[in-house]
């Protein structure tokens, strides 16, 4: 089981339709990413992008205790 959530603001995607079609943009953002000359952390922008700068990273749901580190970091 995978999830997409964002590295800023801890927004997750769990829909396996949203996973899937992000998957399909994934090259795109990296592209874009690349052709300002940064690497990108994650597989997609945000849908908080303009507001948290984060990116959308695909995470094994198992990894609880760092999506828990993230969202207290997020709420100080
Ligand atoms: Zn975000």
């Amino acid at each position: 089981m995978q999830k997409l959530v964002c590295d800023r603001c801890g927004l997750e995607f769990l829909d396996k339709d949203d996973i899937d079609l992000t998957i399909e943009g994934k090259e795109a953002w990296e592209a874009a990413c690349r052709a300002r000359g940064v690497e990108p952390r994650g597989i997609l922008p945000c849908k908080n992008y303009i507001r948290c700068g984060g990116e959308i990273e695909l995470v094994a749901s198992r990894r609880r205790g760092l999506m828990r580190f993230l969202s207290r970091r997020q709420a100080n």
